[in-house]
């Protein structure tokens, strides 16, 4: 259980110790915020095939004692993730069985979406990734020199997205090399990064990494992934700032969570405090209809109340397109 005095050190690792040092089970993340195993839902037979995986810096930012708050909610592996939900499936969105063939997925115009690694600093119970076996979802050498020939024989290609898993859990070394390789693809106009790491393991936004990044001539673009105002505390706003600071433009998706985020009030906060340090809501995502999930499950009609109620009272930057991804379609819907 990590003291005050302790954390103070912990923070004070780089970020793989850091992430060596991530709660992997259900006791001690529930010591660590005074919680008894006893009295809440929790299920060990659910992490057999997801474990849990909750970074310190996450967790910090849980409120201790309370076994409702809304990030605990995302990372707590409970009894429901065991039920059946009718409509809930292994690959809802029926394209990453064969993404997982080639690492490369390319479904829009214009925009190809690698897989660079099947890992995650954090494990979100509500992930829709959590039914496939990581080690499946890896962008290999071979793989990765292949999609950048893929890259390069395509000019029809303006914007490269590198995704996961989490792309920034990638050493430096080969993500240098590999921004590298992007750079001198003519037509690339954009790298856009797909990363929930600035927001919980700030200390991946090392000053490398910055440098890699904004050496780059390319536009580059990174869209985190937060969905509580909880979630901002002083380090990721740190990491936030600087990447800003680079040249590099923000933006944020979100899933719509019940029991987490499921209150126009909670999304509001969410926008304000995002645009506060930087970051433009861009998405805010309908649930992946994936097993293990379906207690996250919020309505589209109440997600459409809850998007008129923050339109309603923000500015029209602020609020969030609400978006749910369909098989076989050429764009994300919007939901209107
Ligand atoms: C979501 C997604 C993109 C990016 O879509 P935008 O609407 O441009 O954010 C690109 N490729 C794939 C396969 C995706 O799932
Ligand atoms: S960070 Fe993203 S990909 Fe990784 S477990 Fe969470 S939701 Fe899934």
């Amino acid at each position: 259980m990590p003291e005050p005095q302790s954390e103070i050190q912990h923070f004070a690792k780089n970020w793989q110790q850091q992430l060596a040092d991530a709660f992997n089970n259900i006791e001690d993340l529930c010591r660590y915020l005074h919680l008894s195993p006893d009295d809440l839902p929790v299920s060990v037979a659910a992490t057999e095939n997801f474990p849990l995986r909750v970074p310190l810096s996450f967790a910090s930012c849980i409120e201790k004692g309370n076994p409702h708050d809304p990030l605990l909610r995302q990372v707590l592996p409970v009894d429901e993730e065991l039920f059946a939900y009718p409509g809930f499936s292994n690959d809802p969105v029926g394209d990453l069985a064969s993404a997982t063939q080639s690492g490369v997925l390319h479904k829009y115009h214009g925009r190809v979406l690698l897989i660079n690694t099947g890992s995650c600093a954090i494990n979100c119970r509500y992930c829709f990734r959590r039914n496939f076996p990581y080690s499946e979802l890896q962008l290999s050498k071979q793989k990765e020199e292949a999609a950048i020939q893929t890259l390069q024989d395509d000019a029809s290609i303006s914007e490269v997205i590198l995704s996961g898993g989490d792309p920034l859990l990638l050493s430096d070394s080969r993500l240098t090399k590999l921004i590298l390789q992007l750079d001198s693809i003519k037509h690339l106009k954009r790298i856009r990064i797909h990363s929930r790491l600035p927001i919980v393991l700030p200390a991946r936004i090392t000053k490398e990494l910055i440098c890699t990044l904004s050496r780059s001539p390319k536009q580059i673009i990174i869209i985190v992934h937060c969905n509580h105002a909880n979630e901002l505390n002083e380090r990721v706003i740190a990491a936030c700032n600087s990447l800003k600071n680079s040249g590099i433009t923000l933006f944020n998706q979100s899933v719509l969570l019940k029991g987490v985020n499921d209150n126009a009030e909670v999304l509001g906060d969410l926008s304000e405090q995002l645009f506060c340090h930087g970051i433009i809501p861009y998405y805010l995502h309908l649930l992946d209809k994936a097993t293990g999930t379906g207690h996250f499950e919020v309505s589209e009609a109440k997600a459409l109340t809850l998007i008129r109620q923050i339109q309603a009272t923000l500015p029209g930057y602020l609020v969030p397109k609400l978006v749910k991804e369909q098989a076989g379609a050429g764009s994300k819907q919007t939901i209107l």
